[in-house]
């Protein structure tokens, strides 16, 4: 059995085709400029054609997102730019379009991959896409087309390019397995907006098989069998439709509100790092975003605090990308585990304990303040929730809600544009602050339960300890007491209160969380269709009386049995 990274999920049991692009020997030669210069004219003229009609082909089952690369691949060979360059090469030095061609490609790629930003480092991919093609245009080898497929297949490749995975027609690709690249490759990211089953980074594949082989290809797992047995071929045979009926039926969910089966309403939100993880917010029927954690944009950073300009960017791209859905953002949440290469904390015995996130903020005000002001900036495109991260007082609220209403004030004095309904809450993740819930609920706006560190404070266990991690029970009724009072502190007075630690999209939690009142849910993307499924099946009253049961039990072993006789 071969193994690799489940890039796309799904089970498919086909044929191997084996993709072999030519290998291309490109050596320089002196040569005949006109001669060359008129090769490459056709192959560019080639080329263009080519990629028109994969993008034909593509759009007949690609959204206009990934069509969109198609254009940047006409653009890039229309270029003059890079035509301007291959020509002088072959004019310069007297050397065949082919060397020229790579040269200059060459260069380019170095100069995408070097860059820091990842969108132009994504576009070196695309140049070795479009020149990789012009190269086998001028060389008049064809590339292997896999628009022309005519039987179930499952390609097996070294990579696959934009190109490849453009052409693939789900009909007769069932699926692919790549001998290289991750999770957030382009091959990865084309299978996931495709829906077919694919497994990368699979080491060994390209070895293992040959085109005709039989294989299995367990994108759940991320393993691959080559010419299964009889018996195996049944047994994933009867798995493969077991996810695609489960498939279905949660696909149905997508655009349904989150309702208990006796009518009590929740909201189903995401837990975001980037703007690039919205789309699958909304392709899992997020109701929105229930947590942005910014630290991520701090830590990429490579020299310096982001600027407030470069924050409003990232800010807004992710309210418009919700299109007007709840955005909660959290402010800096850094210190503990996180640290920044351009800042030196002081050393603590207990870094968890110590000065991170809103204590951070509270005594390096400049850099709230600078993050404050593009929050609020950004808030004028969209529905905003502010969250301050590890409150354990009211005073240290009060004091970020002031520099909050200062920055406020600052920008509507200078005439610039911020949302006038952007509600102000707090996470709470420390036991002081659950404890005193009741007090803290008639400040703010709503409460987001951080069960990831409540856990670990209330259990005295570092989350980052693997010895002690016997103590993460989200299920003990230690903690089921202290969420409860959040949620109850939280609706005394009229305000909402969600959880966006682990424990919200745990399958085992989410019945007792309907039951305690949490009113919205944040977690990772992948996990809001099943909780939706659970959550419609579920009768919130019977979860009331399921949840006060749980309650009184002594231990986390207890609640499970609980569960498991009641669900
Ligand atoms: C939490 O503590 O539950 C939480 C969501 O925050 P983080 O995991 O980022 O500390
Ligand atoms: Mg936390």
């Amino acid at each position: 059995m071969l193994k690799g990274i489940a890039a796309s999920q799904g089970i498919a049991i086909a044929k191997v085709y084996k993709l072999e692009p030519p290998v291309l020997n490109i050596v320089k030669r002196d040569s005949n400029p006109q001669e060359e210069l008129e090769k490459l004219d056709q192959a560019f003229t080639k080329t263009i054609k080519d990629i028109e009609k994969i993008k034909d082909v593509a759009s007949k089952h690609l959204a206009a997102e990934e069509l969109a690369i198609f254009d940047a691949h006409l653009m890039m060979a229309n270029d003059p730019e890079l035509r301007n360059q291959i020509e002088a090469m072959i004019k310069n030095d007297n050397v065949n379009a082919d060397y020229a061609a790579d040269a200059v490609a060459t260069q380019m790629i170095a100069m995408f991959e070097s860059m820091d930003n990842e969108y132009f480092r994504e576009r070196a991919a695309d140049v070795k896409d479009v020149t990789y093609r012009l190269n086998c245009n001028i060389a008049g080898v064809e590339i292997p087309n896999l628009s022309t497929l005519d039987e179930p297949v499952i390609v097996v490749a070294r990579d696959l390019t934009p190109s490849d995975t453009g052409s693939l027609n789900k009909e007769f690709a069932k699926g692919f397995a790549t001998e290289i690249g991750g999770r957030t490759s382009h091959s990865a990211i084309m299978a996931r907006s495709l829906e077919i089953p694919a497994i990368v980074g699979a080491k060994g594949i390209l070895e293992a098989v040959k085109t005709g082989d039989v294989l299995v290809l367990d994108a759940i797992n991320g393993e691959i069998i080559v010419n299964p047995t009889e018996e195996e071929i049944k047994v994933y045979t009867e798995k493969k439709e077991q996810f695609e009926t489960e498939k279905e039926a949660l696909k149905a969910l997508k655009d349904q509100p989150s309702i208990s089966k006796d009518g009590h309403k929740v909201e189903l939100v995401g837990n975001i790092g980037s703007y690039n993880d919205v789309q699958g917010v909304l392709d899992n029927g997020g109701e929105g975003v229930g947590l942005f954690r910014t630290e991520f944009l701090y830590m990429q950073s490579e020299d310096d605090f982001p600027d407030e300009e470069t924050q409003f960017n990232a800010y807004k791209a992710v309210l418009e990308g919700m299109k007007g859905k709840k955005v909660v953002i959290r402010t800096l949440d850094i210190g503990g585990d996180k640290k920044l290469k351009y800042y030196t904390f002081d050393e603590e015995m207990n870094p968890f304990l110590g000065v991170r996130a809103i204590r951070f903020c509270l005594m390096k005000k400049d850099i709230f303040r600078t993050q404050l002001r593009a929050l609020l900036r950004a808030s004028a495109y969209g529905q905003l929730g502010i969250m301050f991260p590890m409150i354990a007082t009211l005073n240290e609220f009060r004091e970020a809600k002031q520099l909050y209403n200062e920055e406020r004030e600052k920008l509507i004095q200078e005439g610039i544009p911020v949302g006038d309904n952007v509600e102000v809450g707090i996470m709470v993740e420390i036991p002081a602050a659950a404890v005193l819930a009741d007090r803290l609920a008639r400040e703010v706006d709503f409460f987001s339960i951080g069960t990831n560190d409540l856990i670990q404070y209330s259990m005295a266990a570092d989350r980052m300890s693997e010895p002690v991690s016997y103590l993460y029970q989200p299920l003990n009724p230690s903690i089921l007491r202290l969420v409860k009072m959040a949620i109850d502190g939280a609706h005394a007075h009229g305000k909402w209160c969600g959880m966006c630690g682990e424990m919200a999209g745990d399958e085992m939690a989410v019945p007792l969380l309907l039951g305690l009142g949490l009113d919205e849910f944040s977690m990772s993307a992948t996990s809001i269709l099943k909780a939706r499924k659970l959550v419609t099946e579920l009768s919130y009253e019977e979860m009331k009386e399921v949840a006060n049961e749980a309650l009184n039990l002594d231990t986390m072993e207890e609640v499970e049995e609980l569960l498991k006789k009641k669900i």
